[in-house]
């Protein structure tokens, strides 16, 4: 910890509490400059790693899901905010796991029950590309699904 006088990294714990968010306080003395001041520490929840198919994990990337979500929600009524929103609540979902990496297979399909709530058009392309449908047909039963369901809601 550097002191924030003089950056000297010389300094002292001279006393040590709790914060009343739960958090630690420390007291703390520099040796060089003798200045006073404090530290806090609080826990913060991370993002996890997420394994690939191949064995590998790499750090999560929000800006690569962010791509992939901005191209299939192109030219639809849905706004940046909707698209951060839905973000942040992706990341929350993997850090409440509390695990330290997740499959990528499960993001995606967080991605796509995401998207399937937000959009429709917006959730069959990502699907195109995420599922990989095999051919029209896939693609056909996917959308005759969504159709079925609001049939349904409309039926009530
Ligand atoms: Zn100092």
């Amino acid at each position: 910890m550097l002191c924030p006088f003089c950056n000297s990294d010389t300094t002292q714990v001279v006393d040590t509490d709790h914060d009343s968010r739960g958090g630690v306080r420390r007291r703390r003395k520099c040796v060089k400059c003798n200045q006073r001041f404090s530290t806090h520490e609080r826990a913060v929840r991370t993002t996890p790693y997420v394994a690939k198919r191949d064995g590998r994990t790499e750090p999560f990337d929000r800006e690569k899901l962010l791509r992939g979500i901005r191209v299939a929600c192109a030219k639809r009524p849905v706004s940046e905010s909707q698209i951060q929103r839905m973000l942040d609540g992706i990341e929350a979902q993997l850090q409440m796991r509390g695990k330290p990496e997740v499959p990528g297979r499960m993001i995606g399909d967080i991605v796509i029950a995401s998207l399937k709530e937000l959009d429709h058009i917006a959730y069959i392309r990502y699907a195109i590309v995420y599922l990989g449908f095999e051919d029209l047909h896939a693609v056909r039963k996917e959308i005759d699904d969504l159709l079925g369901g609001e049939s349904a809601i409309a039926a009530r």
